[in-house]
């Protein structure tokens, strides 16, 4: 299997965050996380990208344990992420913010970002071809040297996408990447994520605009306090009662 979990659990004090939570995710498929709020959907992102240490349980990319990796070195492995909220640098262009995001990510540190050396030189000019790719990629291409203040809200969320792409990843991680766009701009973003798929790259994104899941997904994972209540095809997932009662039975 190209990337999968087995029963991770994350701890936060006496909340089990995310408990005994096992997903696969086939290379090149689009797998959706979904679940009411505080049902760990963030926390398991967190586990799988590095950020916080796991409890108990492991992770998997490519047959290779990568469960105790620190977070820069699972970016440079092929795993890209967004962030719920992303934190852009609203007074530079639209290249810059993923010139600097690329360096903050596969950097061990700030320091390493700010100072460069002979060797980082040749770096930049390859992240620079790779910033210019990802933005390519998602059609971002004729605002490049715009200031991210000027640009509309659809086109800051194709901005995070390029920053999770600019580590030319083979899976990226995406926390709710439609939200507070209009309905009739997640379309856009849709065929971005399938986009993605079609060359390749596993994708998996938390999200709540369920018609937009419903057509895009070809797997829903489902938690709920913690815990994988389902998993299955978009049109299971509809019927499946355990989820009808996670939504409706509070
Ligand atoms: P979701 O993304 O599904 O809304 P989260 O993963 O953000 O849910 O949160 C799951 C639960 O874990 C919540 O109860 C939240 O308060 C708790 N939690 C998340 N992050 C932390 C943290 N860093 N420290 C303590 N509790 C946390
Ligand atoms: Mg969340």
């Amino acid at each position: 299997m190209f990337f999968r979990t087995e029963g991770i659990t994350k701890r936060f004090g006496g909340l089990a965050a995310v408990e005994d939570v096992s997903a696969s995710f086939e290379k090149g498929s689009i797998t959706a996380i979904i679940g009411p709020n505080g049902a760990g959907k963030s926390t398991f992102f967190n586990l799988i990208s590095g950020i916080h240490p796991i409890t108990s349980g492991k992770v998997f990319f490519k047959d290779n344990d990568i469960t105790k990796m620190p977070p820069q070195q699972i970016a440079r492995l092929g795993i890209g992420r967004t962030f719920q909220t992303t934190n852009l640098f609203e007074q530079s262009t639209v290249l810059d913010n993923v010139l600097i995001g690329h360096r903050l990510r596969t950097k061990s540190g700030i320091w390493d970002a700010i100072f460069r050396t002979a060797r980082e030189k040749e770096e930049e000019k390859r992240s620079y071809e790779k910033a210019m790719q990802a933005l390519a990629f998602v059609e971002l291409e004729n605002v490049v040297e715009h200031p991210v203040s000027l640009i509309s809200q659809e086109e800051k969320k194709r901005l995070a996408f390029a920053l999770a792409l600019a580590t030319d990843p083979e899976m990226v991680l995406l926390d709710e990447p439609a939200a507070g766009v209009n309905p009739d701009e997640t379309d856009g973003l849709a065929y971005l994520m399938r986009k993605m798929a079609d060359h390749g790259i596993t994708v998996c994104l938390i999200e709540h605009k369920m018609p937009m899941i419903m057509s895009l997904a070809d797997k829903i994972v489902v938690l709920n306090h913690g815990k994988k209540i389902a998993e299955g095809r978009p049109d299971e997932i509809r019927q499946n009662e355990a989820v009808i009662q996670a939504y409706l039975g509070g």
